[in-house]
């Protein structure tokens, strides 16, 4: 990742009717970056990249590429390309033909298209595919070739869209560290826009977390994880306690909590009783009451039975204040 800015945007905003979809953001992105837009169903991301791509007009603020202002400029004079949930591969053609589809219609030499679009297939790891229709392919396939079909035109920036959300967990991890692998080989600006907190998380340089159409924090997954900036961030990403002490309302981490049925390990302590011992797999979750809600940890303990009186406890400075 360079120190180029690739992206820039400025004062952006947009309103469908009554609704303020984008209600003020600024964000450079820099060249070779893999930024994620992350947030909740309606805070905006889509329009955002839809501004970028150029498919929706800002009502105001501006978008440089580059260095120069595209705001006013249509799509296809913009140096970037889009990747939907949706492939809109075209079914009537086999795999090679729609990822070469676009080089033609821009009039490149036949004999470039083709070896572009097998670089391309070799990239997306679908040598030998090439004469497939889509109808033969494994949704994560054509996920593939919708992505191979973008990287073809060799874009300075990659836009998103959720392109992982149609396909089952497994296969969602699968692409999730195979994308991530592509973008750094290629080295092309991603600006990939998921819900998924543990996606944006496992994939991003960084990430801009949105909230209402604006961005409610910037910052490296561990950055965002770590400090996160408003109960709105802690809450949205990762898991937290929201526990009331003294008055006022705290976050804490379920890995930051210990469960004990001797002395308290963190200057933080609550009395309570063991609820619920859950397996979820990799960890486990201990639920403990106390009188101020249901305590979670996932350190493990040996030797609990449900029922047992327990204390939980923390470090303070761990805490995060909700104001
Ligand atoms: P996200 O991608 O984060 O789910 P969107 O950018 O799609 O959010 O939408 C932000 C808000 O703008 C939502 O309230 C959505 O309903 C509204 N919106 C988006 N596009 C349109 C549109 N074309 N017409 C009307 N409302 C829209
Ligand atoms: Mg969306």
């Amino acid at each position: 990742m360079s120190s180029t800015v690739i992206v820039s945007i400025k004062g952006l905003t947009r309103s469908f009717g009554d609704v303020r979809a984008v209600a003020g953001v600024d964000l450079d992105i820099y060249e070779g970056e893999f930024i994620t837009l992350l947030g909740p169903s309606g805070s905006g991301k889509t329009t955002v990249l839809r501004m970028i791509a150029g498919f929706e007009k800002p009502d105001s603020g501006s978008i440089e590429l580059a260095g120069k202002d595209v705001s006013q400029l249509p799509p296809y004079e913009r140096d970037v390309n889009t990747v939907f949930q949706d492939y809109a591969l075209f079914p009537h053609m086999n795999v090679i033909s729609n990822i070469e589809y676009g080089l033609k219609v821009k009039g490149i030499a036949k004999q470039d298209c083709s070896s572009r679009a097998l670089e391309a297939l070799r990239q997306v790891r679908l040598e030998g595919y090439g004469e497939r229709k889509p109808s033969q392919l494994s949704g994560g396939q054509r996920q593939r070739v919708a992505l191979a079909r973008a990287l073809v035109n060799r874009p300075s920036v990659l836009l998103l869209d959720e392109p992982l959300g149609a396909l089952d967990l497994k296969l969602r991890e699968q692409m999730q560290i195979e994308l991530k692998e592509l973008q750094r080989a290629v080295g092309i600006t991603f600006i990939f826009v998921t819900h998924d907190q543990e996606e944006a998380l496992t994939m991003s340089d960084r990430i801009a977390v949105f909230n209402n159409g604006k961005i409610e924090q910037l910052g490296t997954p561990r950055e965002i994880y770590e400090n996160p900036i408003s109960a709105f961030v802690s809450e949205f990403v990762g898991q937290t306690n929201k526990i009331m002490i003294e008055g006022s309302r705290i976050n804490i981490r379920p890995e930051l909590v210990s469960v004990s049925k001797s002395a308290p390990s963190g200057n933080r302590s609550l009395q309570g009783t063991l609820r619920d011992v859950i397996f979820v797999g990799a960890t486990t979750r201990y639920l403990v009451d106390t009188h101020a809600g249901t305590v979670i940890s996932v350190v493990p303990v040996a030797d609990l039975r449900v029922g047992d009186a327990v204390t939980v406890s923390w470090d303070k400075e761990k805490e995060f204040l909700v104001h």
